[in-house]
């Protein structure tokens, strides 16, 4: 069995509403709202939910890009929620970020190779020279990139070959987990694919652990082992994919399947798309935050925040009547 990797327990990030800082009393945003999860050697963990829903915070959040509120984030045994920015520097190595638009996020001052050799250079792994030279290029060619193309500036090149650009420097300093957040969006359908294949491949090569950030089902359904769904800062439902995209047990991640389109008619689902706008997540509805959407709610619904229930094993459901409905 693999090794767990990462544990997110009951983590909250609240924003202040405008200037100053969180106090208690004063209005703030609940962009994530209690969220647990845990992640295998490996694994490729999918979030998905609606724009808004918390899950971009949340994967920032975890790798401390932002400074949680509240709970903990254990990785490799260790709470990174209470290290220094020194002790987080050094653990930099092992934790990434892919972002969705790599070329807002590389310099566009810098060519190719420096800029796959700053980290490098900047964690002590290598000294200029031909030994760098030869790891840069390696790695170039290993996400699909002529080694050729490394003077270029990213201004050189095209979307899917600036994500690949993304992807080879989030992989340089050989790291046991990425958090993906919509790497390929911004992307063509066809690029999608070859991104998503190559995301894949290091995967396997490299025992990486994704969390894989992305509003897109079918991309989530392709490269996951297992999907959360998140509804305003909080995970209404987590499982196998298998049994998440055969079974989904929340009203909410009903209605986010019933929105994928479906080429045969006759399959289908009956069920309405959600109605309604999502609510702002400053003044959260009581109960249960789905509740002023969802057509099962029922007046405890409009009370009671819901327990999370493991309704069959590995499949956790936040809803007074899951496994009912
Ligand atoms: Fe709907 Fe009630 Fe379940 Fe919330 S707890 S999802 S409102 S049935």
């Amino acid at each position: 069995m693999a090794e767990k990797i990462l544990e997110v327990k009951n983590v909250k990030k609240y924003f202040p509403l405008g200037s100053g800082k969180l106090k208690e009393g004063k209005p703030c945003v609940k962009a994530v709202d209690g969220i647990s999860l845990d992640l295998y050697e490996g694994e490729t963990l999918g979030l998905v939910g609606e724009s808004g829903c918390g899950k971009s915070t949340l994967g920032r959040t975890i790798i401390r890009l932002y400074e949680p509120t509240d709970g903990e984030v254990i990785f490799k045994g260790q709470d990174i929620s209470k290290l220094s920015r020194k002790e987080m520097r050094k653990l930099r190595e092992e934790m990434q970020f892919i972002f969705q638009d790599p070329y807002s996020s590389l310099n566009p001052r810098m060519n190719v190779f420096n800029i796959l050799a700053e980290p490098l250079l900047a964690h002590g792994k290598f000294k200029r020279g031909p030994e760098l030279e030869a790891y840069v290029k390696d790695l170039m060619e290993k996400c699909g990139l002529p080694s050729y193309y490394c003077y270029r500036f990213p201004h050189q090149f095209s979307g899917g070959q600036r994500q690949r650009i993304g992807i080879a420097r989030s992989l340089a300093l050989n790291p046991s987990f990425i958090i993906c957040d919509e790497p390929v969006s911004a992307l063509d359908v066809s690029i999608q694919s070859q991104i998503i294949n190559l995301m894949m491949d290091m995967q396997k090569e490299n025992n990486i652990s994704y969390i894989f950030i992305s509003h897109d089902l079918s991309v989530v359904k392709h490269i996951s082992d297992r999907v959360g769904v998140m509804y305003l800062g909080t995970m209404v439902e987590l499982g196998d994919k298998e049994e998440i995209y055969a079974n989904p047990a929340h009203p909410y991640t009903r209605a986010l399947m019933a929105a994928i389109p479906l080429p045969d008619p006759d399959k289908r689902s009956e069920m309405k798309l959600i109605e309604g706008e999502i609510p702002s997540n400053v003044n959260t509805p009581k109960g249960c935050k789905f509740h002023p959407r969802c057509p099962f709610a029922k007046d405890i619904c409009k009370e009671k925040v819901p327990e999370v229930k493991e309704i069959k094993p590995r499949h956790f459901v936040q809803c007074h009547f899951a496994g009912e409905l």
